[in-house]
């Protein structure tokens, strides 16, 4: 019994593209007692595995958080096995707007203490006590009432390059930190204002809209589906789309265009550039902003410092890592004093 990947990303790139078949990138989540989630996860590999689903799934005793690479001819195989399952029945499915074959290129599922690291503390209120979910036209008229406060519900490095209209966009590091500065600055109005919230695809909103709920938040909204699905439903239903930039997502495409503004810049030159690279230096690995002048000036590095290192022999690169507390850490989050347009 297969439980585990067997395939390196290089060989599965190479059958991807040797079968030359379309995959659809889409993502769901669930909040739902599992009492075994480990079984659970199991359950889930032996038959994705067998449908041949790439992805990243957190999988935890609230529920699942997945981001998938379906191929399109087993599409609907997979949604029955899903309607399979009691409480994943009829979940709703972010299907990505663009299509890209390689999205994923490992089937990864974790069991987790939590399907997103919220740093709360879950026995402090009901997650089940949730704001309105509202659609794309609903949110459309809302964000656009005076009465009106529209929160960005992710970080720093995701609404630099993407965000809604007249949106807070908190400059933060965490999901945590961002609901005690809202909460902060919105202390007076937690009657009288229009609280509407939004994320990628929902799934912090979930978590954010009951916990404004339990400090006394009274009108609570939240985008149904999040970004993803409002583009799809724009584009569906041809209304206004009041999104600027693109939206960042968390796998290999790392962004959706959803219009064609460039909100950011480059962070080594300033120039307009909306474009996310990890540095090249695996013992960095910074996440940051970099125009192609910039990136082949530095050769994909963040800085001079490692640009040196990527010039020196790998095994030479791999000694300077070990035994660094943060060497190799995957995907740093976007800061650096080395940054001069951060
Ligand atoms: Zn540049
Ligand atoms: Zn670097």
């Amino acid at each position: 019994m297969q439980l585990y990947n067997k395939l390196s990303s290089k060989e599965r790139e190479q059958l991807i593209e040797q079968a030359g078949e379309e995959r659809f990138t889409l993502s769901f989540y669930k909040y739902h007692q599992l009492k075994d989630p480990k079984a659970f996860r199991d359950f889930l590999f032996l038959n994705w595995n067998k449908l041949d689903v790439l992805g990243r799934i957190n999988v935890a005793h609230e529920g699942i958080n997945a981001q998938l690479s379906v191929p399109a001819k087993k599409f609907e195989d997979f949604k029955t096995f899903l309607d399979s399952i009691d409480f994943l029945k009829d979940v709703r499915l972010n299907i990505a707007i663009e299509h890209y074959d390689k999205s994923f290129l490992k089937l990864k599922i974790k069991v987790r203490p939590k399907i997103v690291h919220d740093g709360l503390n879950d026995a402090t209120f009901d997650v089940t006590n949730k704001g309105v979910h509202v659609d794309a036209i609903k949110f459309n008229e809302l964000i656009e009432d005076p009465n009106t406060v529209l929160v960005d519900m992710r970080n720093h490095y995701e609404s630099e390059i993407g965000h809604f209209k007249n949106a807070v966009t908190p400059d933060v590091d965490t999901f945590r930190q961002s609901l005690d500065i809202i909460e902060a600055d919105l202390k007076d109005h937690k009657e009288d204002k229009n609280l509407v919230m939004y994320c990628t695809g929902g799934i912090r909103c979930e978590k954010a809209s009951a916990y404004y709920k339990h400090k006394g938040f009274k009108k609570v909204y939240q985008l149904e589906g999040g970004i993803i699905e409002y583009a799809r439903q724009v584009k569906d239903k041809n209304l206004e789309n009041k999104f600027f930039g693109k939206n960042f997502v968390f796998d290999d495409r790392r962004s959706e265009k959803i219009s064609d503004d460039v909100i950011a810049k480059c962070h080594q030159c300033g120039k307009a550039c909306d474009t996310h690279v990890n540095c090249a230096n695996d013992g960095c690995h910074l996440l940051f902003i970099q125009c192609e002048d910039c990136a082949k000036k530095m050769d994909g590095c963040c800085s001079i410092q490692c640009q040196d290192i990527v010039h020196l022999p790998y095994e030479e690169q791999k000694r300077l890592r070990s035994g660094r507390p943060d060497g190799n850490r995957k995907f740093k989050k976007g800061r650096s004093p080395v940054l001069k347009f951060k």
